[in-house]
């Protein structure tokens, strides 16, 4: 079993979802490596599920298409141009069915886990699901009532989905989550 190439700001893209098993041939490499991203590709060139992980890794893809994996639009404007390059060209996006964001931390952009709905939040992040609920009333400010009504239609395949981060440096978790 090959090893996926490390990514800072997204830990297990298998998990996620944003890298699958598939015996595809990448078009950047020319190789069929095993895994191919799924994910977002913001290039004028159609490279849906076409690119090997390690084609993002080392930056060759997003030289190659000029593409990028994470909208610069979904990076907090304070991002600095080192973070912005490792995030947005050589990191796996996520499929999200609103605008990406991708929080920031510390001065430095958070680690991808994976989307949630609430299925997968009550199995795996316990503990995260008061902290989703403070995150929809007070940043996304919405009312209790409704926002109880979107942590309980909250789907991992069918959205509304949760989206789950984690800062490197004080492991704060951070969330991103599409409206109802
Ligand atoms: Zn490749
Ligand atoms: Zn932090």
């Amino acid at each position: 079993m090959k090893m996926l190439p490390s990514f800072r700001y997204h830990p297990d893209p298998i998990r996620s979802g944003s890298v699958v098993k598939s015996p595809g041939l990448c078009r950047c490499c020319g190789t069929a490596r095993g895994y191919i991203y799924c994910g977002p590709v913001y290039s004028v060139h159609e490279l849906d599920d076409a690119l090997c992980p390690w084609c993002i890794a080392d930056g060759s893809a997003a030289a190659k298409f000029d593409a990028l994996f994470v909208d610069d639009e979904a990076l907090d404007t304070e991002a600095s141009e080192e973070i912005y390059d490792q995030l947005c060209r050589r990191t796996p996006g996520y499929n999200s069915w609103q605008a990406e964001q991708w929080p920031m931390c510390c001065g430095d952009a958070t680690a991808f886990l994976t989307p949630v709905g609430l299925t997968e939040l009550r199995r795996d992040f316990p503990d995260r699901e008061s902290l989703l609920l403070n995150h929809i009333l007070f940043e996304m400010k919405i009312t209790r009532s409704l926002a109880l009504e979107l942590l309980e239609s909250l789907h991992r395949e069918a959205g509304p989905t949760a989206y789950l981060f984690e800062c490197l440096h004080c492991r704060r978790p951070h969330f991103n989550v599409d409206q109802a």
